[in-house]
């Protein structure tokens, strides 16, 4: 009996386990995952809790129950991965042997690595929403703001989801308006990046929308700390920006065992091919999902594209054959841009968004770069699409690769 081990139970090991315990033979091959506890957290409801949107219980489930018959899962968590013996160690002691191994453990904030960020105010006049406990703590923050600087921060790249942070300074506009707050609160967007967004055509149509919105965009501001007495937050550069509450987006890690191992860089990225998912110089080691440097958007969406490619490749390495370069970069993300309206980015490694539509050339539904009824639904739908679909590993009527038919130039 061979074994395959996936180290992490989120979005993407949960539907490589779907998929590969329906491919593998059950006394050939034992499938075993290993997370560190019992709670998935579906995290793009988590920018819509701070605003009464989505409730905790919708959007959290127990791991084991996501996981397919014939899947052992261990919650210890992993401590350290030896590759060269080929096994890695838990917190528990235990040392478990792979003869396939799986990296699928993401990337968690770490706001205590920024000084001053989780000092004084932290949880009353700053939070995050990247945590479901900094979520629910929002809720409460921004429903007792009466007037003043609400501050939407990006600490650094890479983070997941790049454009939750500015989903969540439209959804506070939208949310001030209607119960007539917002005339007395200026909502400012601070990021490290030169505009609203990575790419230019998405950047500038972006930037557009968010002064039509009244949002003013701080640009080219890395974060070096925050003075939590005086309510400001101070760029490397020099620069500081005043809040009345602050909406933290922090500094992002890999898992804590791959922080300067020599598969990942020094913040815990795994060195990955971008196009197999190998991860460097390791034979039947692969990885996907937002743990890996790969230069594309750390989304869930992203993590379901590989986990086609990633699936036809550790099968291909079980019977002895090279990966195929099949991944492309395909990312696509749903901007909700509040009132009921969403915006649809689809892009991959070599091309930007475009606008157009989506999935179906010229007829959509979904409008890419442009606000529509339709992508908010679509963007509200992904939650059951997420729990029945897209983590029990089941085809999705979407291409992994990027495709051109029914995009424009800008
Ligand atoms: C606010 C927010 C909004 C988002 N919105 C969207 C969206 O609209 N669309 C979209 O596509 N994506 C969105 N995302 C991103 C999406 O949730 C992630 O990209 C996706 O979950 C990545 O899957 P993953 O499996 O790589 O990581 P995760 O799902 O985070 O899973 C990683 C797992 O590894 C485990 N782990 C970590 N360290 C260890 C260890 N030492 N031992 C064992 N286990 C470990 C963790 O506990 C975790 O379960 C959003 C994210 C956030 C935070």
């Amino acid at each position: 009996m061979r074994t395959l081990l996936i180290l992490g139970a989120g979005t993407a090991g949960t539907l490589m386990a779907h998929k590969l315990r329906a491919a593998l033979a059950p006394t050939a091959w034992r499938i075993l995952i290993i997370d560190q506890d019992d709670d998935h957290i579906y995290q793009p409801g988590l920018l819509f809790i701070p605003f009464g949107l989505d409730r905790a219980a919708d959007d959290r489930r127990s791991r084991r129950a996501l996981l397919p018959e014939g899947v052992e899962l261990n919650l210890d968590g992993v401590v350290a991965l030896d590759t060269d013996k080929r096994q890695v160690r838990t917190r528990a002691g235990e040392l478990l042997p792979y003869d396939v191994l799986i990296l699928a453990t993401g990337t968690q904030v770490e706001p205590g690595l920024t000084e001053g960020l989780t000092g004084e105010g932290w949880g009353q006049t700053a939070s995050d929403f990247y945590t479901m406990a900094g979520s629910e703590r929002l809720r409460g923050m921004l429903a007792g703001l009466r007037g003043g600087r609400l501050v939407v921060n990006i600490a650094e790249l890479p983070i997941k989801c790049p454009v939750a942070a500015l989903e969540f300074a439209l959804l506070a506009d939208a949310h001030l308006r209607a119960d007539g707050r917002r005339a007395g609160v200026e909502i400012v967007y601070v990021t490290p990046l030169s505009g609203a967004f990575t790419k230019p055509v998405a950047s500038r149509l972006l930037g557009e929308l968010l002064e039509r919105r009244q949002i003013r965009v701080v640009p080219d501001f890395s974060l070096a700390k925050v003075d939590g007495q005086r309510r400001q937050i101070h760029s490397w550069g020099g620069a500081k920006e005043d809040y009345d509450l602050l909406v933290s987006v922090p500094l992002h890690y890999g898992a804590g065992f791959l922080r300067g191992h020599p598969i990942a860089d020094d913040a815990g990225f795994v060195h990955i091919d971008k196009h197999t998912l190998e991860v460097k110089g390791q034979e039947r080691v692969f990885a996907l999902g937002d743990g890996t440097d790969a230069p594309t958007s750390k989304a869930g969406a992203v993590a379901h594209f590989q986990g086609e490619v990633l699936f036809e490749n550790v099968l291909r390495a079980i019977e002895g054959l090279p990966a195929l370069p099949a991944f492309d970069g395909h990312a696509n993300c749903f901007i909700e841009s509040g009132d009921g309206k969403a915006m649809l980015l689809d892009f991959n490694y070599e091309t930007e968004p475009l606008p157009g539509r989506f999935p179906l050339p010229g007829i959509g539904p979904f409008t890419l770069l442009e606000e529509s009824e339709v992508n908010h639904w679509g963007k509200r739908a992904f939650r059951w699409i997420y729990w029945n679909l897209l983590l029990r590993g089941k085809e999705l009527p979407l291409d992994h690769r990027m495709l051109m038919a029914g995009k424009r130039s800008a």
